[in-house]
This record gives structure tokens, C-alpha cells and sequence, in this order.
């Protein structure tokens, strides 16, 4: 069998067991099995593949049909231009929140700003890469759990930036003792309701409840942050949430008292971030 025919059986395989992307998941899986990127694969096309190589595919296409995301069995996944390290215990970075990113870089920069939090980091994706992009500014990035935190420090690690800091901290209890007030707060915070939980994408099943999970109503940490966390702004300070889907006219309101809201939309159309300026 060449890897040619190997990719397409692959393909029909994750097809016939439901996966929507079943081409693209076959490659990917392909190319991280093989140690080749995609001009690489091409060349080698009409390479056979032993016996041992295929059992090896073939595990990683089982696990992936089983609802596995592919993110997790490749092991690191691209945002804004990086790659950042991945697995089950954290959330898989989404190209939704790329945006939230921008904004903040572009607002750290036009405004001078030097203090950034990033709340509920996960794998650091949003944090890091404002971090990246703004040497003069300082970056904490706060994430309670120990599985995400695993992955965040590996990410830190692997930027290897001078200017962040990871904490481990639990954003409802607001700002950790002996670090600085924030310029600009940035967040992704879990926002599913709790009863909606169990309904989710088969994919999301395999990424932890504790990245997903908003509370009761799935606004408890805009409302630790609207408390606990806004306040500390100085006059003219930001911030900047993203949020589920009909959520942020009421993360808006939540946030109304301290700062100049704006809805903001995300690249599918959909209402999804929440921007502001402290009054
Ligand atoms: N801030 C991280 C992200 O955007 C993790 C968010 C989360 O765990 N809810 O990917």
C-alpha cells in the first residue's frame, strides 16, 4: 500500500464513521504520523507503507472516529500564526478568538498600555501572543487548573518571552495578592450553562467541563470579573471578553457600571465579543 492509498482509505474510513472533515483529519494525521508537512506528503505520495506504519495510522483514525478532536492526537495546534501544545486537561484554541487577540495587541499598542491579564488562560493562546507582539507590556496569565496548567507553562516555556508571567490563581477570588492592578483585562472564560453541558459536539465531550463550564446560568466569571476585576482598572483602562452566543448584551449590562461597552461581532457573523473602555 503507498501513502497515497493509505490517506484515502483513511479519509473514507473517518467518512464512513461520521467525522466532517474527513479528508482534511486524514491528512493532518498523515503528516503528524509521518513527521511531513503538506508539500512533503505530496513527494512522497507513491512511498509504501509497512505493516507496523499502518497499524499506527490505523489507531489514530480509530481514536479520532471515537470523537477524539484531532487537535489532541496531533498534540499542537495553530493560533495566530503559532503553534501551541495541546491535550485532553484544556481547551483547544479557536479561530473565533483570534480576534480577541488583535484587539488587544492593537489597543496595547495605540494606547501604551504596560499591565495585561489574561483570566482563564488555558493553553496561554490569547496571552502569549499579545505578549509576543508587545515587548513593552508586561503579561499574567491566571488558570486555576492543574491540566491546563501543564500545557500553559509548556507553551511559556516554548515562547520563551521575557515579559509574562504565569499564575496559578482562581479568577473568582479577584486579583492575587502582591501582583500590580491591570491596564487591560482580557478574557475566555467558561460561559456553556451548566444544563448544557451534556448536549454538546462529541469533540467537545473530550475537552475538560472545567474550561467549559459558566455556572449555573454560564455567567459567573463575567460577573467575578465585572466585580471583582473591572474596578481595579484605572480611568481609561480596558477590557475585552468572549462569549457565547446571545451572551453579550448581558455581559454588557454586567459590565455597564464601569465601562463604555461594545458588541462586537466574530468572523462568522455572530455577536460574540464584549470591548471596553473604563469610564
Ligand atoms: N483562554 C483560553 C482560550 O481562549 C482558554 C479558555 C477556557 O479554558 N475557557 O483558549
Amino acid at each position: 500500500m503507498t501513502l497515497r492509498e493509505l490517506i484515502r482509505a483513511g479519509a473514507e474510513y473517518l467518512t464512513e464513521n461520521g467525522v466532517e472533515d474527513a479528508a482534511f483529519d486524514a491528512r493532518q494525521l498523515a503528516m503528524f504520523l509521518f513527521s511531513l508537512n503538506g508539500t512533503a506528503l505530496l513527494l512522497q505520495g507513491d512511498r509504501t507503507v509497512s505493516p507496523e506504519e499502518q497499524a499506527a495510522y490505523r489507531a489514530l483514525l480509530e481514536r479520532r472516529a471515537a470523537g477524539e478532536p484531532l487537535q489532541y492526537l496531533l498534540g499542537q495546534w495553530e493560533f495566530c500564526g503559532e503553534p501551541f501544545f495541546v491535550g485532553p486537561g484544556v481547551l483547544i484554541p479557536r479561530p473565533e478568538t483570534e480576534q480577541l487577540a488583535q484587539w488587544c495587541i492593537e489597543t496595547v499598542r495605540d494606547r501604551g498600555l504596560k499591565c495585561v491579564y489574561d483570566l482563564c488562560a488555558g493553553t496561554g493562546c490569547i496571552g502569549l501572543t499579545v505578549a509576543k507582539s508587545c515587548p513593552a507590556a508586561r503579561v499574567y496569565l491566571l488558570e486555576l487548573y492543574d491540566g491546563a496548567l501543564a500545557y500553559l507553562k509548556q507553551n511559556e516555556a516554548a515562547f520563551a518571552l521575557p515579559n509574562t508571567a504565569v499564575i496559578q490563581a482562581d479568577v473568582l477570588r479577584g486579583l492575587p495578592q502582591g501582583l500590580p492592578a491591570p491596564d487591560l483585562i482580557v478574557s475566555n472564560p467558561p460561559y456553556i450553562r451548566a444544563e448544557e453541558i451534556p448536549g454538546l459536539q462529541k469533540e467537545v465531550g473530550f475537552e475538560p467541563v472545567a474550561a467549559l463550564d459558566g455556572g449555573g446560568d454560564g455567567y459567573v466569571f463575567y460577573r467575578a470579573i465585572a466585580e471583582q476585576w473591572l474596578p481595579l482598572l484605572p480611568k481609561g483602562g480596558f477590557a475585552a471578553v468572549e462569549c457565547g452566543e446571545g451572551q453579550p448584551e448581558t455581559v454588557a449590562e454586567l459590565f455597564g457600571p464601569t465601562l463604555e461597552c461594545a458588541v462586537e461581532k466574530d468572523l462568522y457573523g455572530v455577536p460574540r465579543f464584549v470591548t471596553g473602555a473604563r469610564l
